[in-house]
This record gives C-alpha cells, sequence and structure tokens, in this order.
C-alpha cells in the first residue's frame, strides 16, 4: 500500500491522465493525490477549465470527498438515498462539514497540508416545515436509526450569538456520532447561514453541488467577521459572545486569518464598494463573487450572465450586505441584511 503522510492512498484512483491541451501525461496516482492535496477547490477549478477531461476529474474528486465525508452519518442506507432526501426535502448541509471540501478535495482523503481538521459533526439546515413536520428528522430517526437528544444545542451556540434567521434546533445523536438538524425560520434553508460568525463557513453542500460565498477569500484562509452575529447596537459594536469566540478560536487554530474587514489585512486591494469581498456591497447567491461546483452537470464554477444553473432550489434569490464600518475608517457603520426576492433585479425585501 503506498503511504503518503502516513496515509494511505486509494489503489482505487488508478493511474491519471492529466490533458493538456493537445497531449495527455499519464501520471501515478500517489503523484497526483499528493499534488492535489496541497490545492483548494478553486484551484482545482481553474485546472478543470483546461478541458473537458480534466473537469470530469475535478467534479468526480469534489464527489468521492463529499460522499466519505457524508457516509460515517448514514450507515444505514448509505449516501444516495440520504442525498435524495435532502433534495426533496431542499435541505442542505452546512458548518464545517461544507467547508472541507473547498479545502481538501481530492479523491484519496489524504492530507498533505499541515493544518488539516476532520468534521466531526453533520448540520443540516433545511426550510421552514409546514404541517407535516420534518422530513429530515423523520428519515433520520426511521431510516438511520438517530435518537433525539435534546440536550445539546452545539451549533446553534457556536454559530451564532442569536437565533437569527432560526425557527428551531434538533439535536439527534446515534452511536456517538451527532447531527444538528437547523429549522430556517423562512422558506429558504440557506437564509440563517448568512448570519454565522464569519464567512469562511458561508458555504453549503446541496444534493447538486458545493456552494460558497467566498470562495476567493476562504481559500486562502481569510475571513470577515460577520456584524449580524454579534452586533446588537450598531453604532456600539459589541464584543462576540463567548461561544462564537470560541467558535473563532477554532477557525484560527484551523489556519484561519479572520478580520473586520478587508483594509486589515496588509496586502489587501480590494476596490471598495465593488469587490465582492467588500462588507459594503449587496451580495446575492448568484453573482460572480460567489462559487458553484456541481457534482453533475457541467458547469465552470463562477455565476456569468445568463448562466442557467442555481446554487440552491428556490423560488428566490437570497441577497446579503454584510455591512458594519466602512472600509477606510471612517466612523460610520452601514446597516446589515440578508433578504428573499424573487429575481437579481427586484428591490422589494421578503424576509
Ligand atoms: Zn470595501
Amino acid at each position: 500500500m503506498i503511504l503518503i503522510n502516513k496515509q494511505p492512498i486509494l489503489s482505487s484512483l488508478g493511474p491519471t491522465l492529466l490533458s493538456t491541451g493537445g497531449s495527455n501525461i499519464t501520471l501515478p496516482p500517489e503523484i497526483v493525490a499528493y499534488i492535489w492535496a496541497f490545492l483548494t477547490l478553486k484551484d482545482l477549478v481553474k485546472f478543470g477549465c483546461t478541458s473537458r477531461s480534466n473537469y470530469r476529474l475535478v467534479r468526480r474528486a469534489l464527489r468521492n470527498t463529499v460522499h466519505r465525508l457524508i457516509a460515517p452519518f448514514t450507515p444505514t442506507a448509505g449516501v444516495d438515498p440520504f442525498l435524495a432526501m435532502l433534495k426533496s426535502e431542499r435541505a442542505v448541509i452546512s458548518g464545517s462539514m461544507a467547508l472541507f471540501p473547498l479545502m481538501f478535495c481530492n479523491f484519496s482523503g489524504t492530507i498533505s497540508n499541515e493544518v488539516c481538521w476532520s468534521p466531526r459533526d453533520m448540520d443540516i439546515y433545511e426550510p421552514k416545515t409546514e404541517r407535516g413536520g420534518s422530513g429530515v428528522l423523520k428519515y433520520l430517526l426511521e431510516i438511520e436509526g438517530y435518537e433525539e437528544h435534546n440536550i445539546r444545542e452545539r451549533s446553534l451556540r457556536e454559530q451564532y450569538d442569536g437565533r437569527q434567521g432560526i425557527r428551531q434546533v434538533k439535536n439527534l445523536k446515534r452511536d456517538g456520532i451527532h447531527v444538528d438538524i437547523v429549522t430556517s425560520a423562512s422558506s429558504s434553508a440557506i437564509s440563517p447561514i448568512f448570519y454565522f460568525h464569519s464567512t469562511q463557513v458561508f458555504n453549503w453542500i446541496s444534493p447538486e453541488g458545493l456552494f460558497s460565498a467566498y470562495p476567493k477569500l476562504t481559500c486562502i484562509r481569510r475571513g470577515l467577521l460577520n456584524p449580524m452575529a454579534f452586533d446588537r447596537n450598531h453604532f456600539v459594536p459589541a464584543l462576540p459572545g463567548g461561544d462564537v469566540r470560541q467558535s473563532l478560536r477554532k477557525y484560527y487554530f484551523r489556519g484561519f486569518d479572520i478580520r473586520r474587514n478587508p483594509s486589515c489585512w496588509a496586502d489587501d486591494k480590494h476596490a471598495c464598494t465593488f469587490s465582492a469581498e467588500c462588507p459594503i456591497v449587496s451580495r446575492n447567491v448568484v453573482d460572480g463573487g460567489c462559487m458553484f461546483v456541481p457534482f453533475f452537470k457541467d458547469f465552470t464554477g463562477y455565476f456569468e450572465e445568463g448562466s442557467t444553473i442555481w446554487p440552491y432550489d428556490s423560488p428566490y434569490i437570497l441577497f446579503w450586505y454584510l455591512g458594519g464600518p466602512l472600509c477606510d475608517g471612517r466612523r460610520r457603520v452601514c446597516e446589515s441584511y440578508v433578504s428573499l426576492r424573487a429575481d437579481a433585479e427586484d428591490e422589494r425585501f421578503t424576509l
């Protein structure tokens, strides 16, 4: 067995073809696994743009990584029926499990980077449930044999100071494995994600693919604090609560540099009020600053004019505005929001 960093390379990888324009190079799997383990998904999407076969390779590696993460949580019925259930419930997976494939996407589970972690819990986000109750909860209790365990509210405390955007959280447990089901206060499962403490966790895994709202920052291990997570009074910005601070420390130890504003980084050159990384810019989930890598459909990763692919199944487009203090240090604070609108030009707020 081939080992890299004391971790086995799956033999199923096989010799890998790397297509380089006119010619193909065949590399041994251990070399490819080693190189890929240093690359983020953003790098791999760029590599995937070089040829159709490379693109398929990236997509397959992403599917493989996501399946490997979900498998321990679905030992009875498996990953595919679980993803089919998420699709029918319009639910997504977020938290550490959605961040992991952005940083460590490969075929084999090999991690060459020194700063590595493994997600231990799964956080599922579902839309506001109607009278029939939560289909996600029903599936995990009846098919996968989980039990409700209402003492622990880890993810809620870690992600927020308040319950913004959330109707309820259910904690499930099975053989020491924890799953949290977070029910949104709106018809959109993804809206609570935009109240998270910082931008490196603005990601989700849907049954169709992986979405990241700040791929450029996240893939260089940078994050912006979200004023919505802790500023109770916009004119007297409060410190984050203890649980949010603990969570920020967790990401610090995972190698993330999290600041209030891009201008806090010495090498910052962001175009203020224009760049997707500027907090004083209204963003939406289909703008060019987002990245979506589908598991099956052909798509290059970034939204452009006329893109027909959607990162989340909803009649509404989610908009958000981090707001907070201005980037140039002036003592003005812009009010944050998260809203759902029927189309990208719609100015009405519906949330
Ligand atoms: Zn700015």
